[in-house]
C-alpha cells in the first residue's frame, strides 16, 4: 500500500496509465544490482532512486578520480580520492530516503557472483571492463535474471536487454551471442584510452534506466533482441536485430556448464 508521501511523490508517474498505484507497488518491491557507478551508472542510479526503485544495490570497488567529474554527474569535486560507492548511495538516499540502498565497494568476481546475482530481480551493467562484462553476461544467463547492458566511449553508445533464460524469452540472444570474444584494448579502446563525451554516457545510462523501469513494469517491447546503437557525432539512433547462436559458447546446446 502506497503512503501519502509516496502518492505525493510519485504524482507524475502514478497518472500514467502504464504505471498507476499497482506499477508503483512493482517498482517499490523490485531489487536491482547496478555493477559499475561510473558514466552510465550515476545517471541510471539517480534516475532509478526517483522512481522509487526499493532496492537498489551499488557495486563499485574505486575512488572517484577528477577525470571521472566530466561524466559521472552524481559526484562532486570534494569526492575525489574517496569511494564512489560511498557517494553514489548517499547521493541516491539524499534523493529518495524512502528506499532501500546498499553499496559494496567490492569488484564483481567468480566467487560473489551467484550470491550477488541470485538476490536480485535484474542486473544492469555499467562497467567498464570486458572482464566483467562477459562475467556478468554469462552469470545472468546462467542465474536466470534480465540482464540490461550499456557502453559508451567517445561519442558512442550501446544498449540492449538479454533475457535468454528468463520465462516467456528463450531463444533470444545472451550477451555472448551478440558479442562471442573479449576484445582486446586495441579492438575496443575504454574511456581512457579513446575519450568520452559526459552527455553520451548519461544518454545511455538514462536508457538504461528507462529499460530497467519497463522490465519492472512488465512492459511487452524492451531492447530484447535489439541492440540499440547511437552515432552521437550525427546524432544517429541505429537499430540492428540480434539472434541466438546455436553455437554460443554461454547458452549453446548442449548447455556449458560455465560456473
Ligand atoms: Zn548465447
Amino acid at each position: 500500500m502506497l503512503n501519502d508521501k509516496d502518492l505525493e511523490r510519485y504524482a507524475r508517474q502514478l497518472i500514467m496509465p502504464a504505471i498507476g498505484e499497482d506499477g508503483q507497488e512493482k517498482l517499490l518491491a523490485a531489487r536491482v544490482l547496478v555493477v559499475g557507478a561510473g558514466g552510465l551508472g550515476a545517471p541510471l542510479i539517480l534516475y532509478l532512486a526517483a522512481a522509487g526503485i526499493g532496492t537498489i544495490t551499488i557495486l563499485d570497488d574505486d575512488d572517484v578520480s577528477r577525470s571521472d567529474l566530466n561524466r559521472q554527474i552524481i559526484y562532486r569535486d570534494d569526492d575525489v580520492g574517496s569511494p564512489k560507492s560511498r557517494h553514489a548511495a548517499n547521493a541516491a538516499s539524499m534523493l529518495n530516503p524512502d528506499i532501500n540502498v546498499s553499496r559494496l565497494a567490492v569488484r564483481l568476481k567468480r566467487s560473489n557472483v551467484e550470491k550477488l546475482i541470485t538476490s536480485h530481480d535484474i542486473v544492469i551493467d555499467c562497467t567498464d571492463n570486458a572482464k566483467t562484462r562477459y562475467l556478468v553476461g554469462d552469470a545472468a544467463h546462467h542465474f536466470g535474471r534480465p540482464l540490461v547492458f550499456g557502453g559508451a566511449v567517445r561519442m558512442e553508445g550501446q544498449i540492449s536487454v538479454f533475457q535468454s533464460s528468463v520465462k516467456g524469452h528463450f531463444g533470444s540472444p545472451c550477451y555472448r551471442c551478440v558479442f562471442p570474444s573479449m576484445p582486446d584494448v586495441k579492438q575496443a579502446p575504454g574511456c581512457s584510452e579513446a575519450g568520452i563525451l559526459g552527455p553520451l554516457a548519461g544518454l545511455v545510462g538514462t536508457l538504461q534506466a528507462l529499460e530497467t523501469i519497463k522490465l519492472i513494469l512488465g512492459q511487452p517491447r524492451t531492447l530484447t533482441g535489439r541492440l540499440l546503437l547511437i552515432e552521437g557525432a550525427g546524432s544517429d539512433f541505429i537499430e540492428i536485430r540480434t539472434v541466438a547462436r546455436p553455437d554460443c559458447s554461454c547458452c549453446g546446446k548442449p548447455a556449458k556448464d560455465i560456473f
